[in-house]
């Protein structure tokens, strides 16, 4: 195998218990992965666990290690497991390494138990949740098809009262897309939460009418679309950037400031290479990523050859490079590709207005949405390099909206809109 030279660090997310999960949501991308370890029981052996946390952690040069848990659901696994893990992992690090943890979960087996455990060993901890009760309800329903809304919220409430550290993983999909300030607000104001992960829902069929592999070009029903994702950030981005910039931390929000500073995004998605979301099934497989646990994205077994070799190996290298290598001429033309770069390549399966394949689905969306922050974004950065905060610009907006309110007033009905729309004001704000 050749290889490149290894990263000094790398992030890895591991299934321990496969794709094997208690519930039984509609648009889970993970459920129908079973179907590649026909007879398996599913479960991480305690020599895989072992194996995987010393190869990781002796791998990491860096002072910090990051354990990932996620599924299919991590919980079903029992706590031992994770205490092992942990007991591994201190074993393993070196003096001066700190080694935190997270976990990705849908919740409904947390019990005090578990959240003492949590706290105890300051995981941060991902709860899967699509917004208040109908909106989450819509796909997230256990094996009985029953809704889960009230299992996953009393979840929340006991890792708030257990001072458990998590947020909010929420995907948007047909259900919720069009009810963007009810998701928002219900995680701001009644759950409580100050961080949300927002995920958008694009299941691609395959030729065989399933959803197993990352192929195909028409999406399911339950699929969110293009113009409705970008609709559904423009809304909570406006409440957002007016009152709860520094206080409330939404995923892409934080990703699009750093962006437009100029720093790394933080999100795989929105850099301009991939390789940071490597996938450990529960046999020690390691797939290129999350998304792509797949026979043609396997890299091999850590049981048999090492992981950072895995990792340093030319077919990770070029599923990376392919991010950037493979972007379509107009996401290359494209004023948004910094803050974009094209998105994750499993959604680009659509065509470009000039004909060529590989544009990403979400396109239109993502367009939007950039291209309406960008004002905003940019008097952020401009804060930030001045040695100010980002939240002053709710300042800075209040102040222009009333000084907009004044022009109104005293705009005549066949003035340019003081809105600047290039319209006559009697036919924009003055309509009516
Ligand atoms: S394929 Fe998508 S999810 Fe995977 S690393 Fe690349 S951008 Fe991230
Ligand atoms: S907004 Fe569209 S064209 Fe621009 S980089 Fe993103 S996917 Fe490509």
């Amino acid at each position: 195998m050749s290889s490149r030279e290894a990263p000094p660090a790398f992030h890895v997310m591991a299934k321990p218990s496969g794709a094997a999960c208690n519930l039984n949501c509609a648009y889970c991308f993970f459920l129908e992965k079973e179907r590649l370890y026909p007879g398996s029981d599913l479960r991480m052996s305690d020599e895989v666990l072992e194996e995987y946390i010393r190869q990781y952690i002796q791998a990491q040069q860096v002072p910090e290690a990051i354990i990932a848990w996620q599924g299919g659901e991590p919980t079903l696994m029992g706590l031992d497991f994770f205490r092992r893990s942990v007991e591994l992992a201190v074993e393993y690090a070196p003096p001066g390494m700190r080694v935190s943890y997270t976990m990705q979960t849908n919740g409904t087996l947390l019990d005090d138990a578990w959240c003492e455990f949590l706290n105890e060993n300051g995981f941060l901890v991902g709860l899967s949740m699509d917004g208040p009760r109908e909106l989450h309800d819509a796909y997230r329903v256990d094996k009985g098809g029953r809704g889960t809304f009230a299992r996953v919220e009393r979840a929340a409430r006991l890792m708030q009262e257990r001072d458990v550290d998590f947020n909010i993983l929420c995907t948007v999909h047909a259900a919720n897309a069009g009810h963007p300030l009810d998701v928002y607000r219900y995680f701001r104001d009644e759950l409580g939460v100050e961080w949300i992960q927002f995920i958008p829902i694009v299941e691609r069929v395959n030729p065989d009418g399933s959803t197993l592999l990352q192929q195909g070009d028409t999406v399911t029903e339950r699929s969110v679309d293009p113009a409705g994702w970008g609709d559904f950030l423009i809304a909570i981005f406006d409440e957002w950037i007016r009152r709860d910039v520094g206080a409330m931390f939404v995923n892409i929000f934080e990703a699009a400031v750093a962006s437009w500073v100029g720093v790394g995004a933080a999100m795989c998605i929105f850099d301009a290479t991939c390789g940071s979301s490597i996938a450990l099934e529960h046999n020690g497989d390691l797939y290129t990523c999350d998304h792509f646990v797949e026979p043609d994205y396997l890299l091999g077994n850590i049981m048999q050859t090492p992981m950072l070799e895995l990792v340093a190996s030319e077919k990770m290298r070029r599923f990376g490079e392919d991010k950037r290598d493979m972007l379509p001429r107009y996401c290359r033309d494209c004023e948004m590709l910094f803050a974009c770069r094209g998105e994750c390549p499993k959604n680009r399966f659509a065509r470009a207005p000039d004909g060529e394949m590989g544009l990403n689905y979400l396109c239109p969306g993502y367009k939007s949405f950039f291209t309406h922050i960008d004002p905003d974004m940019r008097t952020i950065a401009d804060l930030l390099r001045k040695g100010r905060f980002a939240d002053d610009i709710m300042g800075i907006l209040e102040e222009q909206e009333k000084d907009l309110q004044k022009a109104f007033m005293n705009a005549g009905r066949n003035d340019p809109c003081p809105c600047g729309s290039g319209k006559k004001y009697k036919h924009c704000h003055g309509r009516g």
